[in-house]
């Protein structure tokens, strides 16, 4: 199943990254991550896979909080920005020139609360990092 294998590459990711920084797991007691509406994730999927493989890991006292990220598409010929509808798909509303994908295909990790402080865009190294393992499981 796709979303169990991303809920475990999450896991890892985040477990590599505290590793890196000499932060204990059982410290963590949220993930977040920002999921784009074309990243063609189930997040439902994803939130039952990540309670069963959580358990098994260093990360069970954490839990996911999923932020759904809109697709906003950019036109090639106007340079419009347009949100992604499934009427237009990839074509232009203004125009109908072709459009590429700006937002929209985020699969990462955005920020960690841990039990007495939060990581999150302060620490975006140590974030990105986490972000990148997990992306490269996913494309
Ligand atoms: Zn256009």
């Amino acid at each position: 199943m796709h979303e169990a294998s991303l809920a475990r590459a999450i896991i890892a990711s985040v477990s590599e990254a505290l590793d890196e920084r000499h932060i204990d797991p059982r410290r963590v007691r949220r993930i977040h991550l920002a999921v784009g509406e074309l990243a063609q994730v189930d997040v439902e999927s994803l939130e039952f896979a990540f309670g069963f493989a959580v358990e098994e890991s260093s990360l069970r006292t954490s839990s996911l909080v999923i932020a759904s990220v809109p697709a906003v598409l950019t036109c090639t010929q106007c340079g419009s920005r347009n949100l992604y509808s499934a009427e237009f798909f990839f074509t232009c509303p203004l125009c109908q020139g072709a459009c590429v994908v700006e937002a929209g295909k985020e699969f990462d990790v955005v920020g960690l609360d841990l039990d007495d402080a939060e990581l999150d865009d302060d620490s975006g190294h140590f974030v990105r990092s986490a972000c990148r393992a997990v992306e490269g499981v996913v494309t």
